[in-house]
């Protein structure tokens, strides 16, 4: 049965993850999976996290199964999260929500059921997009194309060709958006880019499919957010992927969400019953523990203060590392400006080095990043800055 099966090539980023952990270099440093570490180089756990378990473990629960479609209190709390708790598609009750296993499997539950509802669709993603965009979408069953997006000349957004590649698809055409926090470029159209791209899509009749797995990292999350209220403003009908995985530090508890925006409370009730079949066939029902731990910081005013407080914390140090990363750059002797790292906004940088270069960084000096040149931000620290401005320098 299996004897014809090929190996199936690494995955880019969580391959390098296993280079990296084989690599005997004492001053080996991870910047290529989109992970935040603290300045002492460690994942953090967060307090209002640490709070909420505590609490927990004060009344130990039995594990029952959850509903399909997950905690309500919980489902309840990302409506509000991303559409705002008193805005109008809350109030109505047309946002049909799920818990999912981390924004992956907000995305992929999206996915089924758009494949289903529109089988031939076709699906735009941005050029370059997260890598796992593209293998998603096309594992379940659709056409991806791409949409410019980066134009490395301009170390900038190609919103020209972006708004014609919109403008040139075809009605139904389903557009994964970043919300936020552009992955893996760091460049986010500005508010006014977005009213156009908001235009088009409402225009061209096209299918929004947002994902915002950052919400929080870019200016904070109401401003984050706000991206969402402009699709709601145009009167569209949208999906929104969310991740915790960053935002709360709960990569491996995979929490997350789907929400759909519809038409109606009863279009809402309708479409719920559908998402929960894919999930039915597909996992039955989400995980308890990381879903209630997010429901209980998210619904406790005092957690609530306490984990935008981190949230803001984790925001501001990355910001730190980018100035630190530009100066530190200039003073190892790049001699070319690398301000724009500053403009960048999100975990990470495309920081515009070659795939040679970026080979040269992992196997002499023990830098990981991808070999498009992105690097995460997130994992400098005051320790390992210095070594990875001087690697640079010396392969620039
Ligand atoms: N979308 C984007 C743009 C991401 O960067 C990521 C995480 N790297 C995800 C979705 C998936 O998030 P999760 O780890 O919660 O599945």
């Amino acid at each position: 049965l299996f004897s014809a099966v090929e190996m199936a090539p690494r995955d880019p980023i969580l391959g390098l993850n296993e280079q990296f952990a084989a690599d005997t270099n004492p001053h080996k440093v991870n910047l290529g999976v989109g992970v935040y570490y603290d300045d002492n180089g460690k994942l953090p756990l967060l307090e209002c996290v640490k709070k909420a378990e505590a609490d927990m473990m004060k009344a130990p629960s039995a594990r029952g199964y959850l509903p399909i479609d997950g905690i309500a209190a919980y489902d309840n709390a990302v409506k509000a999260l991303v559409f705002g708790a008193d805005s109008e598609p809350v109030k109505s009750g047309r946002v049909a929500t799920i818990q999912a296993l981390g924004g992956t499997g907000g995305l992929k539950v999206g996915a089924d059921f758009l494949k289903k509802l529109s089988p031939s669709a076709k699906v735009l993603i941005s050029d370059p997009s997260w890598e796992n965009h593209r293998a998603l979408f096309a594992q379940a069953g659709f056409e991806v194309g791409s949409y410019a997006y980066y134009d490395a000349a301009k170390r900038g957004i190609d919103f020209d060709g972006m708004l014609a590649a919109l403008q040139g698809a075809a009605a139904g055409t389903i557009v994964v958006l970043h919300a936020c926090c552009h992955n893996p470029t760091g460049y986010d159209l500005t508010p006014a880019q977005w009213d156009q791209v908001v235009e088009v899509v409402k225009a061209r009749q096209l299918t929004p499919f947002l994902d915002m797995a950052y919400q929080g990292f870019g200016f904070g999350i109401a401003e984050d957010g706000a991206v969402i209220g402009k699709f709601v403003a145009a009167g569209l009908t949208f999906f929104v992927s969310t991740s915790f995985s960053k935002s709360f530090s709960l990569y491996g508890e995979r929490v997350g969400a789907l929400s759909v925006l519809c038409e109606s409370k009863e279009e809402a009730a309708r479409v719920l019953s559908q998402l929960k079949i894919m999930i039915r066939t597909n996992y039955s029902n989400p995980p308890t523990h990381g879903g209630a731990v997010v429901a209980a910081v998210l619904g406790n005013p005092e957690l609530r203060a306490l984990w935008e407080q981190e949230l803001g914390e984790m925001r501001v140090r990355i910001k730190a590392m980018r100035q630190k990363l530009v100066d530190g750059l200039k003073a190892a002797g790049v001699k070319q400006d690398m301000g724009f790292i500053t403009s960048q906004i999100g975990m990470f940088s495309y920081s515009g080095l070659t795939k040679d270069q970026m080979v040269r960084l992992r196997n002499e000096f023990g830098v990981y990043g991808t070999d498009t040149g992105r690097m995460c931000v997130a994992a400098l620290n005051s320790k390992n800055i210095e070594h990875v401005c001087a690697s640079i320098a010396k392969v620039v």
